[in-house]
């Protein structure tokens, strides 16, 4: 049977576990790689421009890769408790698995700072949540605190795990694409993903799988871009919420993947994301939400900057993936108020077919 079973079966050979794991999967992972044709036409001739959909995962975010991973590891190494920091996504998805493999799950949120759709999900599942009055930094300074004084495994990017089932989204794109892209364009808040992606890649090359490895370009919102900026940023701000972090965990890692890959990390403003966030839903028809779309308008400032041209002129055409992160239904506020309003309207035929707009737009 070909039947899809989770990223841990599927990429076995390269994750750390073995057969006394308890594999605790919700069959995360397989998710699609969309061609953008709308983006495409945009950009010019020689662009072909790939949307990995991390919104079809089973807490609909790419956190699902890792989340497997760490916590059949932490149950195989004997925890009875996970406990996380989170702009919202990782909760979901700690909740969830956490759930699943019959443990205890805590999560540190900031107050009034994650969207709608992931603070249920972390509710529904049953973890215990503490809506912390502080920012995401300060929850993550609180966990690490914690689990270096108490028995519970810390499951956020930090923890090697994470990373570890996370990189299997490079593995899908080469395997899908039969190389690797050119560049890589990926939102970066905490840089546990651009870490994971960079580390995949560099792994597909290592055994062969791949004959050379794509430009990392990581983009973060203009409000909460310490990397960009070279200094932590106290009080990070964006409407993108998964990725308003003033002091990445994993910032040095991030650097590496720019420096090795040739790539870069640059900034994106809120509008610039909202209008790349406009043209996914509205043009390519995929939902993802503002802190996905990024990497989008990340792509369009690059390329609008002249950035490919050189690439374009040696290769002809040139293979660019962005990663778009989380579905868009996890913030649904944001979703409606960028969005125009429902008309309201009486039962009658005449008033209803006036308000589509029929005989003037058809
Ligand atoms: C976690 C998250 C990010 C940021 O990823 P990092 O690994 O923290 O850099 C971006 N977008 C979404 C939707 C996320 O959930």
């Amino acid at each position: 049977m070909n039947e899809w079973q989770g990223v841990i079966h599927h990429y076995r050979e390269y994750l750390p576990v073995s057969d006394a794991t308890p594999v605790v999967t919700l069959l995360e992972g397989n998710t699609p790689l969309l061609r953008a044709y709308w983006l495409e036409q945009q950009l010019g001739k020689g662009f072909e421009v790939y949307l990995k959909y991390e919104g079809t995962n089973p807490t609909c975010s790419f956190k699902d890769r890792g989340m497997t991973v760490a916590v059949s590891k932490a149950i195989e190494e004997g925890q009875k408790a996970v406990i996380c920091a989170s702009t919202g996504n990782t909760s979901a998805s700690a909740a969830a698995y956490a759930a699943r493999g019959g443990i205890i799950c805590a999560v540190l949120i900031p107050k009034d700072a994650i969207a709608l759709g992931k603070l249920a999900q972390a509710l529904v599942h049953g973890a215990t949540v503490i809506a912390l009055r502080g920012n995401f930094d300060d929850a993550l300074r609180l966990v690490r605190e914690i689990t270096e004084k108490y028995p519970i495994r810390l499951v956020n990017s930090i923890n090697p795990h994470r990373i570890e089932g996370q990189k299997t989204a490079s593995f899908e794109i080469c395997d899908r694409l039969g190389s690797a892209p050119d560049f890589h364009c990926i939102p970066v808040g905490n840089a546990g993903n651009i870490t994971a992606y960079w580390k995949g890649y560099k792994e597909y090359l290592q055994y062969k799988k791949i004959e050379y490895t794509p430009r990392m370009l990581g983009f973060q919102a203009a409000g909460a871009a310490p990397i960009v900026r070279g200094f932590p940023i106290e009080k990070p701000e964006t409407i993108a919420t998964a990725i308003r972090i003033g002091n990445p965990a994993s910032w040095k890692k991030a650097e590496n993947a720019r420096d090795e890959s040739g790539g870069i990390i640059d900034i994106v403003t809120d509008e610039e994301i909202m209008d790349a966030y406009k043209i996914i839903v509205s043009k390519e028809g995929i939902f993802c939400e503002p802190a996905s779309a990024a990497s989008v308008a990340g792509l369009m400032k690059q390329a609008q900057r002249g950035y490919f041209k050189k690439a374009l002129q040696e290769k002809g055409k040139i293979k660019i993936v962005c990663t778009l992160t989380g579905h868009g239904l996890k913030d649904p506020d944001v979703a409606i108020k960028y969005s125009p309003p429902a008309i309201e309207s009486s039962t009658n035929i005449d008033e209803v077919v006036e308000k589509i707009g029929l005989s003037n737009k058809l």
